[in-house]
């Protein structure tokens, strides 16, 4: 059980994923990615916290690939 789908969460679950492991991830908002989410505004798209990741390269390709924009886009 993965508690919260921010950045830990989402990159454990990504983990886990990959290793074909059983698990779920709750979320107590309507949204994922925590501080680092992407909100609706009309015809806009806000990015409300963090913009640059602070961590090492392989992280940030984990990052990349899983807070990608569903049509295709990267966060
Ligand atoms: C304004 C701001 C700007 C920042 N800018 C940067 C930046 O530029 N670069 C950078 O590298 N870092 C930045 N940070 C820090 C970065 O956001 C954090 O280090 C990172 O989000 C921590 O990830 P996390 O997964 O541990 O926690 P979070 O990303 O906070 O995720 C926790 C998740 O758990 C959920 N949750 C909490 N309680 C429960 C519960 N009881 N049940 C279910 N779900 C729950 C929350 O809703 C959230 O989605 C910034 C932070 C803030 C606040």
């Amino acid at each position: 059980m993965i508690l919260g789908a921010g950045q830990a969460g989402m990159s454990a679950a990504s983990k886990l994923l990959n290793n074909n492991a059983n698990f779920s991830v709750f979320e107590r908002e309507n949204i994922i990615c925590g501080p680092a989410k992407t909100i609706q505004y009309r015809l806009f798209s806000l990015d409300i916290g963090p913009h640059i990741m602070c961590i090492k390269s392989h992280v940030d390709e984990i990052a990349i690939e899983i807070f990608k924009e569903p049509g295709g886009g990267s966060a």
